[in-house]
């Protein structure tokens, strides 16, 4: 019998939802690479339903109490109660949106830890270097948002350069201030957008973008296939600040690791044309906290949204909450009720196979058999911590 510790965000304030506003979610049969669908042998929960707050449990209570296992879940990420189940859990489950922040001194203290379980994408939260060194493997549910999050990015982008949330606030406030909502609202179409990391997330964006008449352009440290930069137009650059120098729009989805920690510092931002928009849906580390609000104040960046935090709930005096012309939301672009059915279901399918000692697909591991693994290894590197994150 194994103890897993399940780290899941709250219930809603109004307690868990008693119906929905629609009765079901599309169903998508595969992911646009053709990687297969999560496929446990079953679910135990119905698609749409909230799953990731304590409450849903990711569905997973009755599978692992009927295979006799112990099923902890908590929100307290960073208290005793943690601290009391991890001492002899074999498996934690968390998620970027809520990060039990798996650091070494932490996996230290579980002995009996083999597996962290990330239920989304993004396992920076675990410092890989001590999870590679004490055998543990790492495992997160690849492609099970990365639509989301895309959708989510693209939703941003147009947020700043239409001036969305002041236009939407002058309504609330009674008023009809049309002028006051357009002297910062713009076209996108005619601009030149730049997307930093072209991975699976990064690539749903360029795709989604190119119908909008824009000049697409992206970095990566891999360079896409020529057919791929042909079809949708693009313009590879081989450094970020050749990117960034020559883009409207920035539009961050890079892995956080040692060579992206803070990537745009006051440096880089200072390169920028003036006006630009930065959407960052990756990791809030990427950025210098209070060189991207410098860089608002002065009008170097017009506006700046995302839904990435540091740390993850972020203080109520964060200054990210407060600086001018941004669109932030909390982490939720990849835990859409839509997002959450894929992900609890990967969740499962890789508890199963842990459970039969069955290999975990190659695409959802991340570190495995004391090395990065799978789709790990593609992008992490493990020089050092993966994650200032994961020593919080
Ligand atoms: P992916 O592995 O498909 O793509 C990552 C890409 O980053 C790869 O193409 C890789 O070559 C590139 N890359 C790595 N290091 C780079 C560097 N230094 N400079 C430029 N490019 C670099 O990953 P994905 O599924 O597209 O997700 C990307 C990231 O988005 C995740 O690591 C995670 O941090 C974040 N994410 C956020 C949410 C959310 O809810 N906001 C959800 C999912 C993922």
């Amino acid at each position: 019998m194994a103890k897993i510790l399940c780290v899941l965000y709250p219930d809603p304030v109004t307690g868990y939802p008693p119906e929905y506003a629609r009765d079901s979610i599309p169903m998508v049969e595969a992911y646009p690479d053709g990687q297969p669908m999560p496929s446990p042998a079953t679910i135990d929960f119905t698609p749409g339903e909230l799953l990731g707050c304590v409450s849903g449990e990711l569905g997973l209570r009755k599978y692992l109490e009927a295979a006799g296992h112990e099923l902890v879940v908590t929100s307290d990420k960073d208290g005793a109660e943690f601290e009391r189940h991890l001492a002899d859990a074999e498996v934690v489950i968390s998620q970027p949106f809520w990060p039990a922040y798996l650091s070494a001194e932490r996996i230290a203290k579980a002995p009996n830890l083999k597996l962290a379980l990330t239920a989304g994408i993004g396992s920076d939260h675990v410092d890989l270097d001590a999870a590679i060194k004490s055998g543990i493997t790492v495992a997160e549910v690849t492609y099970s948002n990365s639509i989301s999050v895309a959708e989510h990015a693209v939703m941003q982008i147009l947020t700043l350069v239409r001036n969305f949330v002041p236009s939407y606030k002058w309504v609330i406030e009674g008023g009809w201030n049309i002028a006051d909502c357009v002297e910062r609202a713009y076209d996108l179409e005619g601009m030149d957008v730049g997307v930093i990391a072209a991975g699976r997330i990064g690539q749903a964006v360029l795709r989604r973008l190119a119908p909008f008449g824009v000049r697409l352009h992206y970095f990566d440290t891999r360079r896409l296939p020529l057919e791929l930069e042909q079809e949708l137009n693009l313009t590879f650059h081989d450094s970020v600040e050749s990117l960034v120098s020559s883009v409207d729009v920035v539009d961050v989805h890079a892995p956080l690791h040692p060579s992206t920690y803070h990537m745009f510092d006051a440096d880089l931002l200072a390169t920028m044309r003036r006006g630009s928009y930065i959407v960052n849906t990756a990791r809030a580390e990427i950025m210098v906290r209070d060189d991207v609000v410098a860089a608002l104040e002065s009008g170097r960046l017009a506006g700046y949204a995302g839904d990435v935090w540091y740390p993850q709930p972020p203080a109520a005096d964060h200054p990210w909450r407060t600086m001018p012309h941004h669109a932030m939301t909390p982490h939720v672009s990849g835990t859409t009720l839509s997002a959450q059915a894929r992900y609890a279901a990967g969740a499962r399918e890789i508890l199963e196979d842990f459970f039969a000692g069955s290999p975990i697909r190659d695409e959802y591991l991340i570190v495995d058999g004391g090395a990065l693994a799978g789709v790990g290894a593609a992008s992490y590197t493990a020089d050092g911590k993966a994650s200032p994150g994961a020593g919080a």
